[in-house]
């Protein structure tokens, strides 16, 4: 809540302190999380409320495969599975040039954020990812695109 007096926040709840403090549960003291932290932190408010505050959506480290994050898919025990949201994030992601890594966590969020779908007219989720994640101020780097 903002302090009594002060000026309106267009997002009051998730400031870079909860920010972190939520993305240490998942990573503990892994450098990747200021990477994370820096990526949310500009996210539109309600993109933070819907991924933030669903159980489904995770954030975890994969220690042993090296490559860029991914976003896994689970089967669910029961009927009414809308999609996944767990975001994994690679070790070398805290390692990359830092651009890469924003982008590579951006394009990540992007999927749990459309549930592995499509954004608006753009039905390719690979794409749509990608223009959401450049949306958000995380485009390609070129070198990558
Ligand atoms: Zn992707």
């Amino acid at each position: 809540m903002p302090m009594p007096g002060s000026v309106p926040d267009s997002r009051p709840h998730w400031n870079v302190a909860a920010l972190r403090e939520y993305v240490a549960r998942f990573l503990e003291l892994h450098p990747l999380v200021e990477r994370v932290v820096t990526v949310l932190a500009v996210l539109p408010a309600e993109v933070l409320d819907d991924l933030l505050h669903d159980p489904c959506f995770r954030l975890a480290l994969d220690r042993y495969v090296p490559g860029r994050g991914r976003t896994v898919l689970l089967a669910s025990p029961s009927g009414n599975w809308k999609g996944s949201r767990s975001v994994v994030l690679k070790q070398r992601l805290a390692e990359c040039a830092e651009e890469f890594a924003h982008y590579v966590i951006a394009h990540e969020l992007a999927h749990a954020y459309l549930w592995n779908g499509g954004w608006g007219e753009i039905t390719d989720r690979e794409e749509a990812a990608d223009a959401l994640a450049a949306h958000w101020g995380f485009p390609a780097p070129e070198r990558w695109s």
